[in-house]
């Protein structure tokens, strides 16, 4: 388990203290990379799935008391609000382990890219995950739309429409959940490869090889996260 592997045993005046990984990175004993931060992740939900949680703990009053000098999440979640897709809970992660930032169907403004550029250039993490989800209402409300779709919640329609359409030409003669469930991954990809071409900063830290983005879809069924290439 890669949270028993990341705990750190350090001395402080004299006595031993085991360190969570949140705590451990937060204090820059550890280092991670995104390939260990998303193997935390997946091995997170492996847990949530199997139904054998250990987030819980690092919601404990010595977490809580070491993070409140500050924090250092090892990622970045972008994804949707859906009150049945909570990152926290789906990846099994307690406090100050993961940056999270939801809005509905998962995609990008300038508000949104700036906070994944907070964490990703001043808090260090390095990795960003686009995660998307099975049946979801606002990929199924941009399916839907006819017309020019106005006022708060058709701007988050016209931000997924580029996907329902790609998506339409992919699924051609496909039922309409299966073109929804096209229409969301399409949606994830496109929103993960908008990322640098939106965020000068985003590019730049990719580029640079200290952040890497990688994109996922939740199954509201089984509960798993899978990777979308
Ligand atoms: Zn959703």
């Amino acid at each position: 388990m890669l949270l028993k592997k990341f705990r750190s045993m350090v001395v402080v005046s004299g006595a031993v203290v085991a360190l969570t990984a949140a705590v451990a990175f937060a204090s820059g004993a550890l280092v991670m990379s995104a390939d260990e931060a998303l193997t935390g992740l997946m091995d997170g939900n492996k847990r949530y799935v199997a139904n054998q949680m250990s987030g819980q703990k690092l919601c404990d009053l010595p977490t809580r008391e070491a993070l409140a000098k500050g924090q250092k999440p090892y990622a970045i979640i972008l994804s949707c609000s859906d009150s049945r897709v909570p990152p926290e809970i789906i990846f099994d992660k307690g406090l100050g382990e993961i940056f999270v930032v939801r809005v509905a169907g998962n995609i990008p403004d300038p508000v949104i890219l700036g906070s994944i550029e907070y964490a990703a250039e001043h808090l260090g993490s390095p990795l960003i995950m686009v995660l998307g989800h099975e049946r979801c209402g606002a990929v199924t409300a941009a399916v839907d739309a006819k017309g020019k779709p106005e006022g708060n919640i058709g701007a988050i329609i016209r931000t997924i429409t580029p996907a329902v359409k790609q998506a339409r030409k992919e699924a051609a003669g496909k039922s309409k959940p299966e073109l929804v469930e096209v229409a969301i991954d399409d949606n994830v990809k496109l929103v993960a490869a908008a990322l640098t071409r939106q965020s000068k900063v985003i590019k730049h830290l990719v580029a640079e090889g200290k952040v890497k983005i990688v994109s996922a879809k939740y199954d509201l069924d089984d509960g798993t996260v899978t990777l979308l290439k």
